[in-house]
């Protein structure tokens, strides 16, 4: 396995300035795979300065070369798509063909932006008395600072720096102290397919809240790209506010998965499967609250309860393991309690709910009913691999619940009627909603979410627009 432990700054890879370092652990196990810089809030800025005497030359690089560059960094992530899976099963716990697919999926967003970096356009138009003309460019931002979290080491760096790429922004990445070895690693890999010293710069200070909040009172920075919980975004809103920044926020999510009464339960179990347990339902795609029609709640549960038992639990290093650790003992630990105070709730547990013996981070697949809309279990992002199912009768309206929480970043329906599942669709409150799939997550689709889960959309065409700003030039005529 390929380590860079050094903070990458400038192109070079360096020591932390006070020496300090910051372990990675394996989760599955609990040993330490490397030990890497912990930069400091002076690297960070350094990180800045590097960013920003980048940018002229980047900026200036003709969108066509840009889109080369990410188009290598593609055909690099597919060939290595190995090596980044293992960093990922390693340093995140999650199992190999997740990894794999995260690797996959991650390394679109470089094909996608490599092909949008060439497609940034502008306006012209007539002012309404004749006599002036609007002409609207689109330009970087500038300076981006990205925070990613450790679910998806890869993917949300590559949804990140992609765009902003292409865009002709340079950014300084700040990983998730738990995971930074994938993103390091595509560091590197961004290196080989060209891009300049200081286009790309990686830092990892842990504990990050004083070099975060350096970097962003920093005046070259002018973006801030942040994916992780509601609770830290509210927290870089309000500093990105001392810059005025503009500001895309990924965050939490508490997705309603609904089954109505004329569902395919076959399908909707094939779907429940795939919305909680991807990535072992440590996603914030992933379907946290599943209201299902009391005509056909019990044939659900059974068989969803069935396909639940059926995964097997271990380390992601071996390729048989359907479900791996996660990403902590702490995260397994605030899993394990959800699931005690549900059944303290009245939940009744119809498969998993122990902590496995043994090391490593542990928890099974866990399906419960008996649960009631508003008990705590289903009223806050789970996080981990337990399924929550609540029946609704005629008298219920599943959409007003799945409504009544201050997140909205998807929501999943099963019907068998097209018109009533966008009726259903048109009425929830989510930037996203799946109609008789388990999965919605799409390079060419805008990801994101509504009311408290973010602000702006990844990936697709509206993906890089978070990267531009508008520029008015006047022009007069007479
Ligand atoms: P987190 O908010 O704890 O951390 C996210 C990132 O912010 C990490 O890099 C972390 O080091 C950094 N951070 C934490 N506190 C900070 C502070 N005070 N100042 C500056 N940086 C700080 O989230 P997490 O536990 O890593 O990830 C899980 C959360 O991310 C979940 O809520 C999940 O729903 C969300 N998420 C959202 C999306 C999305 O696209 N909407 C995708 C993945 C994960």
């Amino acid at each position: 396995m390929k380590l860079f432990t050094g903070s990458y700054i400038g192109g070079r890879r360096r020591p932390s300035g006070d020496g300090s370092t910051v372990r990675v652990d394996d989760p599955a196990t609990g040993e330490t795979i490397a030990e890497i810089a912990s930069a400091t809030a002076d690297d960070c800025l350094e990180a800045v300065e590097a960013a920003a005497g980048a940018l002229p030359g980047w900026r200036a690089t003709p969108p066509r070369a840009r889109a080369e560059v990410l188009r290598g960094a593609f055909e690099l992530m597919v060939r290595e798509r190995d090596q980044i899976a293992e960093l990922i099963v390693r340093e995140n716990g999650k199992v190999w063909a997740d990894a794999l697919s995260e690797a996959d999926y991650a390394a679109e967003f470089f094909r996608w932006f490599s092909e949008e970096a060439v497609r940034v356009g502008g306006d012209f138009r007539t002012a309404p008395n004749g006599d002036k003309r609007i002409l609207v460019t689109h330009q970087a931002m500038g300076v981006s600072v990205l925070i990613t979290p450790w679910n998806f080491p890869a993917a949300m760096a590559t949804r990140k720096i992609g765009p902003a790429l292409a865009a002709g922004c340079t950014v300084v990445l700040k990983p998730a102290a738990e995971t930074p070895l994938t993103a390091l690693y595509l560091a590197d890999l961004l290196e080989r397919a060209g891009v300049p010293p200081g286009v790309v710069n990686v830092v990892v200070p842990d504990p990050p809240a004083a070099a975060v909040r350096a970097m962003l009172r920093h005046p070259a920075v002018r973006k801030l790209s942040f994916t992780g919980s509601t609770e830290v975004g509210r927290v870089l809103l309000r500093e990105a506010a001392d810059q005025v920044l503009s500001c895309s926020m990924e965050l939490g999510g508490n997705a309603p998965f609904i089954v109505f009464e004329d569902a395919d339960v076959e399908a909707a179990v094939a779907g429940a499967m795939v919305a909680k347990m991807r990535n072992g339902g440590a996603a914030c795609t992933a379907a946290n609250r599943f209201y299902v029609a009391e005509a056909v709640h019990e044939e659900f549960v059974s068989a969803f309860a069935a396909a639940m038992d059926a995964l097997t639990l271990g380390p992601g290093t071996d390729p048989g393991n359907t479900l791996g650790s996660l990403v902590s003992v702490a995260e397994r630990d605030k899993v394990a309690a959800r699931v005690v105070r549900a059944v303290e709730q009245g939940a009744t547990v119809r498969v998993g709910g122990t902590v496995p013996p043994g090391p490593g981070a542990f928890y099974p697949a866990t399906v419960l009913s008996g649960v009631r809309h508003g008990d705590d279990v289903a009223a806050s992002e789970i996080f981990g691999p337990v399924a929550p199912v609540i029946a609704f009768g005629p008298q219920d309206d599943p959409v007003a619940w799945a409504n009544d929480t201050e997140l909205g970043l998807i929501s999943y329906v099963y019907t068998g009627d097209l018109a009533r599942g966008i009726a259903v669709a048109e009425r929830l409150e989510s930037g996203m909603v799946a109609l008789n799939r388990g999965v919605a997550s799409d390079p060419a689709a805008p990801f994101g979410g509504a009311k408290q889960s973010g602000l702006g959309r990844e990936g697709a065409a509206e993906g890089i627009r978070e990267f531009l700003e508008e520029k008015y030039i006047a022009l007069d005529l007479a």
